[in-house]
């Protein structure tokens, strides 16, 4: 395919502000999208071509309001990219009822908000797609992560149903990425020489995914190039999940 492949797609992606939604937000603009760049911390999307939105995913109001300030500003949405996600560590008994709702509302509850929220918006488009964010560690888990595994469990599973209800017409896809260069990672893993051996040890390519390679599939996912993949969960993990 030659050519911009984003080219006339209005696209809103949150978690727009650092790490992989970050990488998303540039490659996106390359490809000719215009774009709503949603994160909670609104000052560093300035930095990025497209509309800044001040938003709390997990919050129903504050979700309305941007969705609203997104179709506004782009003339409508055809497609949206669920990044926006925390990443909290704890034992099963250390996992207060606070931690396991607070995740839950960020990573599962966050991307239902904005997807039934856009709904009205991609319909009108025609040919939409959503593409939600997962995680290998929903594939193969890590041991202290209740929470957040049970939250990447649930966006493959509520993404099936979505690509279920919503075609043909729109496509609605998940990227399951293995550890990648972002903030997430290093506050995990704050020594970056262990963090390379263990990739080393772990992943078929020996190595952690720069935020660009993730961005790449969700390019793939929100663009024509796949245009008959709906449903999908396409892993990005160096090999992570079976190595
Ligand atoms: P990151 O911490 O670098 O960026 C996350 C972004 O989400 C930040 O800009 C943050 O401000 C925003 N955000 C968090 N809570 C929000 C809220 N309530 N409302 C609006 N914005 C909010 O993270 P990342 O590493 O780029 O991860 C992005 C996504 O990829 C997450 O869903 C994460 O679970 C997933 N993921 C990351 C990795 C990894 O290794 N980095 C691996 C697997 C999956």
């Amino acid at each position: 395919m030659s050519g911009p492949r984003l080219q006339g797609r209005r696209i809103v992606i949150t978690g727009a502000a650092a790490g992989i939604g970050r990488a998303t937000a540039e490659l996106f603009a390359a490809e000719g999208a215009s774009l709503a760049l949603l994160d909670r911390d609104a000052t560093s999307l300035g930095e990025l071509a497209g509309e800044a939105i001040s938003v709390d995913v997990s919050d129903e109001k504050s979700v309305a309001t941007a969705i609203t300030k997104a179709a506004s500003a782009m003339g409508g949405i055809d497609g949206v990219v669920n990044v926006a996600g925390i990443f909290p560590v704890a034992a099963l008994e250390d996992t207060s009822l606070d931690l396991w709702e607070k995740t839950i509302a960020v990573n599962l509850t966050g991307p239902f908000l904005i997807a039934r929220a856009a709904l009205p918006h991609l319909r009108k488009a025609g040919k939409a797609t959503i593409v939600n964010l997962s995680s290998a560690s929903a594939i193969v888990p890590f041991r202290e992560l209740s929470a957040y595994g049970a939250s990447k469990g649930g966006i493959i599973t509520l993404s099936k149903v979505w690509a279920s209800e919503l075609g043909p017409k729109i496509r609605v896809n998940v990227v399951c990425p293995g550890m990648t260069r972002t903030r997430m990672v290093s506050d995990w893993h704050p020594d970056s020489e262990k963090l390379a051996q263990t990739a080393k040890a772990t992943y078929a390519l020996q190595r952690i995914a720069e935020p660009v390679e993730v961005a790449k599939a969700i390019l793939f996912l929100t663009s024509d190039e796949s245009s008959f993949t709906t449903g999908s969960t396409m892993t990005v993990d160096g090999g992570r999940t079976f190595h």
